[in-house]
């Protein structure tokens, strides 16, 4: 039993190291991963209850040549960590307003896009001038643009969040309340905070159609969103069912594999010539 149990600390440990390993492996491939242009931007259409795309979600994506695919879910959390999640930021939001920019041009207009952002860009207090600058350089307007953020930088005791949002409210982009329905929801700072978007999250969304409270809480979170002013966003919309719940709700946009995935730059392009202006 000694020998055993030896042996299987032996292997733990093995293993936690080569997840130590793993991670400090990744971690040095992702500081190289923009200046090797693997980062890319991904884009998942919003579409609004006639089916039109209102707006896009740049999702990125890394796919380097020793990871292959790694999830946003797993490379973003250690660019937050590492300090590499600043630059990562600008790169998709200069993308995403160069893209935008590009699709009004060629007549998809008035499109949105809309950009995650993490807590810690609001620790340098340097973000505001960098949206205001990307805004400038492309000339995308600035209502064309939605910044999502979530509980976690709203919560933030180490930031004035409220000071910075309303920097960005000053240049006019709409901010989005994102994940909406899960964590510790503090209803409070749906009052305290300018908040244009609320978009419900889809662990909220794939749950709606289960039963009865479910979609009574559903209604209940689209005609609170809707009676303080905001646009109201069902995100990880899979089934028809789940679309005609909010719907009838009056939820004004959908976000899903339903509509659509997200999609390459060139992939979008072709989706949204059949899916904007008649
Ligand atoms: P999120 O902001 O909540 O983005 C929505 C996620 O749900 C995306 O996953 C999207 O692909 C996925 N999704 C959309 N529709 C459906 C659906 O119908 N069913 C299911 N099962 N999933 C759906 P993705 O692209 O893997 O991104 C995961 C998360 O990584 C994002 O969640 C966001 O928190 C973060 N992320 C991605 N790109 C960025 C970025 O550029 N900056 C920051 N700060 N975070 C990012
Ligand atoms: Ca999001
Ligand atoms: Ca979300
Ligand atoms: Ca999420």
């Amino acid at each position: 039993a000694k020998s055993a149990g030896r042996a299987t600390f032996a292997f733990y440990e093995a293993s936690l190291n080569s997840a130590a390993v793993e991670r400090l492996h990744l971690e040095s491939a992702l500081r190289h991963a923009l200046e090797r242009g693997e980062i890319e931007v991904y884009f998942q259409p919003k579409v609004d209850a006639s089916g039109r795309a209102c707006s896009v979600e740049a999702l990125s994506r890394w796919v380097g040549s020793e990871f292959g695919a790694v999830s946003p879910a797993t490379f973003i959390p250690i660019a937050e960590e590492v300090g590499l999640i600043e630059p990562i930021t600008e790169f998709v939001l200069r993308t995403a307003c160069s893209q935008a920019a590009q699709w009004h041009r060629a007549g998809f207009g008035p499109l949105a896009v809309a950009v995650n952002l993490s807590p810690r860009l609001f620790r340098s207090g340097a973000f505001v001038a960098q949206v205001a600058l990307a805004l400038a350089d492309y000339g995308l307007p600035a209502e064309c643009l939605e910044l999502e953020i979530t509980e976690g930088t709203l919560m933030d005791k180490g930031v004035d969040a409220l000071e910075q949002l309303q920097g960005l409210k000053a240049l006019g982009v709409r901010l989005a309340v994102d994940d909406f329905g899960t964590g510790y929801s503090s209803l409070a700072y749906l009052a305290r905070f300018p908040l244009d978007i609320l978009k419900i999250d889809k662990a909220f969304v794939s749950r709606a159609t289960e039963g009865t409270r479910e979609a009574i809480l559903s209604r209940a979170v689209v005609t609170l969103g809707r009676d303080l002013g905001m646009r109201v966003v069902a995100e990880g919309v899979e089934t028809e069912a789940q679309r005609e719940l909010f719907a009838s709700a009056g939820c004004h946009e959908f976000q899903g594999y339903l509509f659509a995935r997200p999609l390459s730059a060139s992939s979008a392009d072709a989706w949204l010539a059949a899916n904007t202006a008649a």
